[in-house]
């Protein structure tokens, strides 16, 4: 074990093989740690190993590492701003560290565990745990490298908070299947935002035939903002979805009203199953805004995961970060302040 330079402090090296196709980086060593001069050793180590195990991983494979090489305790204030999700001067010296370092390590995949470490490799996002489980591409200090920021193992050891040893696992497991090449790979989905009546009139016929010939179930989800609908979605399969744009110029008043007339043949149709997240709330706001009373059989994503894993989170942002491979969008999201040239 070498000694931090000026301080005297006890570094603990990292742990695993540089040729190895995925890293994870914890926070800083603990004492345990520093006894054994290993990281991830302690109790929060044990939690990190079940998870490594349960997503098909053992430690020899691996690369192990922290952000801060020298033990904290209580300190990590000094390093991380836990209000702001940001790293102090001291915090990015070990950011610049860390990516010094693993530029000699092949790890196509880069897991950060924890607020400190998820702010050194993809910068300071409010609150930091929103992008775990999305495969995201880290700051240009780490070169952009692929990542998928998770919790860190310690967080299972608080009483409670168990559950997170199930999402840590999962966004091991996901970081394995993304571990075989460098670039990130999103699944593939073809947008579609029809901007002339023809296209949208094509598009909402080609869903209702495709809905009621070949008994397809329909996915649909409306936006809202500044109480209007500003757009409708729908998707008949997993690769492709029609983005409608509503409350906009592209239409005038009677386009517009036509465009909700077809929308309201769809969605109030009651032999056309519906796949909706959170039914309720969408069915209420069709009902309360368009006058839109939605029929048919509902097949309701947030109840339905609700019924099978009733501990879990049940919002669409964390439904798919466990079962999808997709952008964390909320980031595609953006609101121009002058609406009218929205
Ligand atoms: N916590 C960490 O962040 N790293 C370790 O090595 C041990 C506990």
């Amino acid at each position: 074990m070498s000694l931090m330079a000026g301080s005297g402090k006890r570094l603990v090296e990292p742990d695993g093989l540089t040729g190895a196709t995925i890293a994870f980086v914890g926070e800083a060593p603990g004492s345990d740690e520093v006894k054994q001069g290993k990281p991830f050793v302690g109790p929060a180590g044990q939690v990190f190993e079940i998870c490594l195990h349960s997503a098909g991983l053992i430690r020899s494979q691996v690369y192990i590492t922290n952000l801060i090489k020298h033990q904290v305790g209580k300190n990590i204030h000094k390093y991380y701003n836990e209000r702001t999700h940001s790293l102090t001067s001291e915090g990015l010296y070990w950011r610049d560290d860390l990516a010094n370092e693993l530029k000699g390590v092949k790890a196509n995949i880069v897991v950060p565990m924890g607020g400190p470490a998820t702010a050194a490799l993809i910068g300071d996002h409010k609150p930091n745990t929103s992008r775990r489980g999305y495969i995201t591409a880290a700051t240009a200090a780490f070169n952009g490298r692929k990542c998928l920021p998770t919790i860190h193992p310690a967080a299972c050891l608080y009483s409670g908070s168990y559950i997170n040893i199930h999402y840590i696992t999962h966004d091991f497991f996901k970081a394995q299947l993304n571990s075989d090449v460098p670039e990130i790979v999103y699944r593939d989905i073809d947008v579609v935002i029809p901007i002339t009546m023809a296209d949208v009139k094509l598009e909402l016929n080609n869903l209702l035939r495709e809905c009621l010939c070949d008994c397809v179930p329909l996915g649909f989800d409306i936006e809202l903002l500044n109480f209007e609908v500003p757009c409708i979605s729908f998707s008949t399969n997993p690769c492709r979805s029609v983005c409608i744009p509503l409350s906009t110029r592209l239409w005038t008043d009677t386009e517009e009203t036509e465009i909700w007339i077809m929308i309201a043949n769809i969605l109030e149709h009651p032999l056309i199953t519906k796949i909706i997240q959170n039914s309720i709330f969408e069915k209420h706001q069709l009902a309360s805004r368009m006058g839109i009373v939605v029929k048919g059989s509902i097949m309701d994503t947030m109840v339905g995961h609700h019924m099978l894993y009733p501990d879990f989170k049940k919002s669409l942002e964390f439904l798919s970060s466990i079962h999808d491979n997709i952008p964390y969008w909320k980031d595609m999201v953006k609101f121009d302040n002058k609406k009218e040239e929205s």
